[in-house]
């Protein structure tokens, strides 16, 4: 599943492609998952709106629209919906979800096999959304906004409420969405490893101290892995198609029984919340 480094480095290579391009037409599947929102909502904030920008939100992908609407397009069934009407700005939302890719590909690219969505640029490019396994989410929001704290940006005060009277382990807290948007279980594993903190100590029981080593340690993990371009984890590829590198990095996920490298006492897993959860019992308490 991508994570906020990947979804950011992903959001930021789409930003460079696509960026002031107009989406001429849309094609929706006819698979109903990956539609969040109706496909009619989706075709109408899209078409001939100009992406302005690509960015992350949480673990979203957003492009902001610029609504650049024909007055001439009859926009149907406008009567009965509660309707916002027709605003000069929309967002598209993409979520994507396990397998997820957005491909910006030219007409003539062979149409991968789960393609749900295909927006058409009047660059002559195509956008493409693939995604085999389904859990990934197309979206249409006037002012999105992630559930969460942005956890490049939280800072001390607001971290450390964020975690007060929490009964549950820390680890579960970084991954609760609501607290902090896109911390995913690499990330959380890692930075709980680099704050020297037990992924099954109550979120409660920390001190200031320690959630200040936490808030930065989440921070600096995050900042490193999206400096390299994020993970290269089963399926995740950025936009051009490239893989990260961030796995050559992690300290303790994924190196269950393989010695720790700061103290050599073998890293341990175990189960949180239904995740794996990788740390080392000598440097983390
Ligand atoms: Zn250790």
């Amino acid at each position: 599943m991508p994570e906020l480094p990947e979804v950011e480095t992903i959001a930021r290579g789409l930003a460079k492609r696509v960026s002031g391009d107009v989406i001429d037409s849309v094609w929706l599947g006819s698979k109903p998952e990956p539609l969040k929102s109706p496909a009619s909502e989706i075709v109408r904030a899209l078409e001939s709106a100009r992406i302005t920008n690509v960015r992350r939100v949480g673990k979203h992908i957003v492009f902001d629209l610029e609504n650049g609407r024909r007055a001439s397009t009859p926009l149907k069934r406008a009567v009965n919906k509660s309707a916002r009407p027709t605003t000069a700005s929309a967002q598209w939302i993409v979520h994507l979800g396990m397998t997820g890719r957005m491909l910006v590909c030219t007409p003539d690219d062979p149409l991968e096999k789960h393609t749900h969505a295909i927006a058409k640029l009047a660059s002559g490019r195509e956008l493409r959304f693939v995604d085999p396994r389904r859990f990934g989410r197309l979206s249409v929001a006037h002012e999105f906004q992630a559930p969460g704290s942005e956890p490049l940006q939280v800072d001390l005060d607001r971290f450390v409420k964020l975690f007060r009277g929490r009964k549950t382990p820390i680890k579960s807290a970084l991954l609760n969405q609501k607290l902090l948007s896109g911390v995913g279980n690499i990330y959380a594993d890692e930075s709980l490893f680099r704050a020297g903190i037990r992924p099954r100590r109550r979120a409660a029981s920390l001190s200031r101290d320690s959630l200040r080593k936490l808030n930065l340690s989440v921070q600096e993990v995050l900042k490193e892995a999206i400096a390299l371009g994020g993970s290269s984890v089963s399926d995740y590829v950025d936009a051009d198609g490239e893989e990260g590198f961030f796995q050559l990095q992690h300290r303790v996920y994924g190196r269950e029984g393989e010695p720790c490298l700061v103290c050599k006492a073998p890293i341990k897993r175990v189960l949180i919340a239904g995740r794996s959860s990788h740390y080392c019992p000598k440097c983390q308490r």
